[in-house]
């Protein structure tokens, strides 16, 4: 992985969670897409992001079926299912049955673990 800051590392690479309502990203609206903090591949489309209320940036889809991997994380005494990134396999947060349709989840994503990329620039 590329220099992180120290916020970043602790979300990437330790599974860690970022304080709820803490990201920018929360009031990011403009059209374009978030992508890995980590290794920048595209994750999720602007077009995805909702209000959860829950004080994650949230999606109700990945860019694209393989953007992203899942799997069971049984840590903290809790079943849930990790999010992480296909191309670097960096923690993104989690995914939840609750979300809106069309797809019913709910991307739990740190903010800490994007970067937005605007539609028109780069
Ligand atoms: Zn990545």
């Amino acid at each position: 992985m590329p220099d992180l800051s120290p916020e970043r590392r602790h979300i990437l690479e330790h599974c860690g969670t970022e304080p709820p309502f803490s990201s920018p990203l929360l009031t990011e609206h403009r059209a374009g897409t978030f992508v890995c903090g980590a290794c920048g591949a595209p994750l999720f489309l602007a077009d995805t992001k909702f209000e959860s209320g829950s004080g994650w940036p949230s999606f109700f889809a990945a860019v694209s079926d393989g953007a992203v991997t899942t799997k069971t994380d049984t840590s903290h005494g809790m079943s849930r299912t990790e999010v992480t990134c296909t191309a670097c396999g960096g923690h993104l947060g989690h995914v939840f049955e609750d979300g809106p349709q069309p797809t019913g989840l709910r991307y739990c994503i740190n903010g800490l673990a994007l970067d937005f990329a605007p539609k028109n620039e780069k």
